[in-house]
């Protein structure tokens, strides 16, 4: 894969995924330790904590004069009865990160409230905590964002399959430049393979995906749409952007995440290394107007209500259908 003009922002993000992806399933299969409450009363584990102070370590140690925008913050973190709790997340980051301790390991998590810049990251440490949580999926997002345009997009998914592999081999990475296409890798291998979307034309046998909380979209509308285009297959639940990966490896042809109601937005780091990956795969993401979702505004996709993500040949039929869906909401 030639990676010009991102050669060592690659390079560097991708050994960060990967890491933080192999240290997300150990603490999933090691650590039993219960999802804290955040202020949003949304979870947050161990596994978000430590993957946000590994990722960013190296973005720190590389570019530090690059932003970093992510999910996560200490500040539940620096409060007294959250003390086993950081314990864990040491423990965690004890093998990829010996050199770190408490202090700076916190001080690593704030960096990720750094403001969108012309050139920053974007992270979620672990897209899909409820995914984590429950045994579904759940992937580490990563992106770097330069004048409002994802140049580079990494998700690393530990618990997906895209091949027919045993459970224990589970694991992939994939990865986008602009303009020098997608590829995937399995997260214990360094050859990446490139990936493509689906030839699927006819919406009526679409495999597509949608988030597997229900509370996160507009089942009736979305249910509207998926009638108007004649989906014959029942949509298949699926936490994260392990989706946007899927539609990229051609395993599935659609996505559409229509939100639960209309003023709500997206934040930038659960859509930015999917949608490249996805276009640089061959397939266009737009919302639900039609419009190209702007990583520009800050962090939230403030110009943008919902996504559609598909293998491009699909778009226009579904813009059609969530057209007639909407109409009148
Ligand atoms: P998904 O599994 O596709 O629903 O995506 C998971 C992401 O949805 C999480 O990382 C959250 O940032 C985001 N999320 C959380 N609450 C909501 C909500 N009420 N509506 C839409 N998305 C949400
Ligand atoms: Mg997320």
């Amino acid at each position: 894969m030639t990676v010009d003009p991102w050669h060592r922002e690659f390079h560097v993000a991708l050994r960060a995924v990967r890491d933080g992806a192999i240290m997300a399933r150990h603490v999933r299969e090691n650590v039993g330790e219960p999802a804290l409450q955040k202020s949003d009363q949304s979870p947050a584990t161990v596994a978000d904590f430590a993957v946000q102070a590994l990722v960013a370590h190296r973005l720190a140690e590389n570019f530090p004069d690059d932003p970093l925008v992510a999910e996560e913050d200490a500040a539940t973190l620096r409060t007294p009865s959250a003390q086993t709790m950081v314990h864990s997340v040491m423990a965690a980051l004890h093998h990829s990160a010996p050199d770190l301790d408490s202090k700076r390991a916190l001080d690593l998590i704030d960096r990720g409230r750094g403001t969108p810049a012309e050139r920053f990251w974007t992270l979620d440490p672990v897209d899909g905590t409820q995914g984590f949580v429950r045994g579904g999926q759940y992937v580490v997002a990563l992106a770097l964002i330069v004048r409002g345009q994802v140049e580079i997009g990494l998700i690393g998914c530990p618990a997906l399959s895209l091949d027919d592999r045993p459970m224990a081999d589970r694991g992939w990475m994939a990865c986008a430049v602009r303009g020098r296409g997608s590829f995937a890798a399995s997260l214990q291998e360094e050859a990446l393979r490139p990936l493509r979307v689906s030839p699927c034309r006819d919406p009526r046998f679409a495999r597509l995906l949608r988030s597997f909380e229900a509370e996160h979209i507009n089942l009736t509308t979305f249910n509207s749409i998926v009638q108007a285009l004649g989906v014959q297959a029942t949509p298949v639940l699926m936490d994260s952007q392990a989706k946007h990966v899927v539609v990229a490896a051609g395993c599935a042809d659609l996505l559409i995440r229509v939100p639960a109601t209309k003023t709500f937005r997206d934040k930038i780091w659960d859509q930015a290394a999917g949608s490249l990956i996805i276009e640089e795969a061959g397939g266009r993401v737009t919302d639900l107007s039609g419009a190209l979702l702007d990583f520009g505004v800050g962090y939230l996709l403030k110009a943008n209500e919902g996504v559609i993500a598909s293998n491009g040949l699909l778009h226009p039929a579904v813009l059609d259908a969530v057209r007639g869906a909407t109409m009148g909401r």
